[in-house]
């Protein structure tokens, strides 16, 4: 943990008690600050005070006594509207902060030599994997790398601050919309297209809060930007021309002149403006895709920029086991392939995983997003037949009507038998089972983790079975 000693001695408000609320509650508490700690939810409430938490309803204090409002970066900041709690702080002068914000003004308090090297991750899709990725290859390479923020653990739940240590920190626009402090050695902006503009005041709020990551860089820093869409490119333009950071292009769409692409599977470094082969990213089992090698070429720059050698990062690339839920192969059985992308919850996101492969068992279904599957026509020859679940299997059903072959399954569990039995007795090359639903889970599942889950288990417990009858 990262006690936050800033308000030692002072009432702190924190709002909003899911995990980032909590690991902030306690490391203030840790730090010496008197913390009210008050969620809406009661359900969240009792959680809270399980994980020892003194509750204090803040709708009854007297917010002049409070030093600071610590807001969870799931409460409306500024849009659709302030939440309540928000426009309380205001009226009373109270300020508002988040949990990285404490973090960047721990790390800020320190002398110089003192400081861990911080590098954020942003974009609209490839966060995690990214964060992850980085992290990944700092520890293969004997790097103290400290993976967190907005996946996994909760930024001040993470080991004490070192001089020697990296923080690689997903970063979602929630959390930056409520961070001035942060200084990334290395930040890096992934890619971008329009998302939660609801929550960002339209798409110019959404842009100006994931330009936040490279807030307070220097020249000694180093910003890393995706060219592959025309949002980050022209933020990529505009900060080589007038931002203080050194800017490193990444791409998995164009050969770059200068930066780091991936073209056609294989990762170059023309950072010197001379392009160099840095390897073969067909080597990466758990990148596949072009997608995956945005972020592969952006955790390269990244990790150039802290100093790592090519073959170290590429050594890292290779052995990076991938993250649950996104295109992950969670086992193979007489040749077929099942692979649990359930963290694809719209077509954007389905359509990375329809390029991915050939012959592909398509599992679809669940709560549908507005766009249903109508823009994944494109990918439609790649799928050798579709096996439909929840919510959205009759609407789905028709708009692959006379040009993919589907059977409507109800649930999971059918899906993932017929689709075992056709696929293994079709006899054609590399069949792959792919969950990847272009849509929510809620209808049949707790949340995506928990349909990913349950892929995994089904395919586990039929693989003893097959082995059986092998034998
Ligand atoms: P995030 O944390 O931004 O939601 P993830 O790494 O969890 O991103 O990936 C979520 C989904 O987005 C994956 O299922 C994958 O299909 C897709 N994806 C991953 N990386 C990229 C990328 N660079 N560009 C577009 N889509 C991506």
């Amino acid at each position: 943990m990262i006690p936050i000693t800033e308000y030692a001695g002072r009432d702190v408000a924190v709002f909003g008690l899911g995990r980032t609320g909590l690991s902030a509650a306690k490391a203030l508490k840790a730090g010496g600050a008197r913390v009210h700690a008050w969620d809406d939810n009661e359900e969240t409430r009792a959680k809270a005070e399980a994980a020892g938490l003194t509750l204090s309803d803040i709708n009854k204090r007297d917010w002049q006594t409070f030093a600071a409002l610590v807001l969870s970066p799931g409460i409306p900041y500024k849009f659709p509207q302030p939440h309540r709690i928000v426009r309380m702080a205001e009226m009373t002068g109270v300020p508002i902060v988040g949990d990285m914000e404490l973090f960047a003004r721990a790390v800020q308090a320190l002398p110089e030599r003192a400081r861990p090297k911080i590098v954020g991750i942003t974009g609209t899709n490839g966060k995690s994997t990214t964060t992850a990725l980085i992290g990944h290859i700092l520890k293969h390479a004997g790097r103290d790398a400290r993976i967190g923020g907005n996946i996994g653990t909760g930024v001040l739940d993470l080991a004490a601050l070192h001089a020697n240590a990296i923080y690689v920190l997903e970063l979602s626009s929630y959390q930056l919309d409520l961070v001035k402090s942060l200084h990334c050695d290395v930040a890096v902006l992934l890619n971008m297209s329009p998302d939660h503009l609801d929550r960002h005041g339209g798409m110019e709020g959404y842009q100006a809060a994931k330009m936040r990551v490279f807030l307070n860089q220097t020249d000694r820093d180093t910003a890393v930007i995706g060219f592959d869409d025309v949002i980050t490119q022209s933020i990529a333009i505009g900060l080589s021309a007038r931002g203080p950071a050194r800017v490193m292009q990444v791409s998995s769409s164009y050969a770059l002149g200068r930066g780091v692409s991936a073209v056609d599977g294989k990762l170059y470094d023309s950072a010197s403006g001379n392009a160099v082969l840095v390897g073969n990213l067909s080597e990466c089992m758990a990148l596949p895709g072009k997608h995956n090698h945005q972020n592969a070429a952006a955790a390269y720059a990244a990790c150039r920029a802290l100093g790592l050698d090519p073959q170290a990062i590429m050594d890292g690339l290779r052995t990076f086991p991938g993250l649950a839920h996104r295109m992950e192969l969670v086992g193979t059985i007489d040749g077929v392939r099942f692979v649990n992308d359930s963290k694809a919850t719209n077509a954007q996101a389905a359509e990375q995983a329809l390029k991915s492969y050939d012959n592909i068992y398509w599992i679809a279904g669940g709560v549908a997003k507005a766009e249903g599957i109508t823009p994944l026509a494109p990918y439609f020859p790649r799928i050798t037949k579709a096996y439909l679940i929840g919510d959205a299997e009759e609407n789905f059903a028709a708009a692959l009507k006379g040009k993919v072959a589907t059977q409507t399954c109800g649930t999971l569990d059918n899906a993932v038998q017929a689709a075992f039995r056709d696929a293994r007795n079709a006899g054609n090359a590399n069949p792959v089972i792919l969950l990847s639903p272009a849509c929510a889970s809620f209808d049949q599942f707790r949340d995506f983790e928990h349909r990913g889950d349950t892929f995994r288990s089904i395919v586990e417990a039929m693989m003893p079975t097959e082995l059986r009858e092998l034998a």
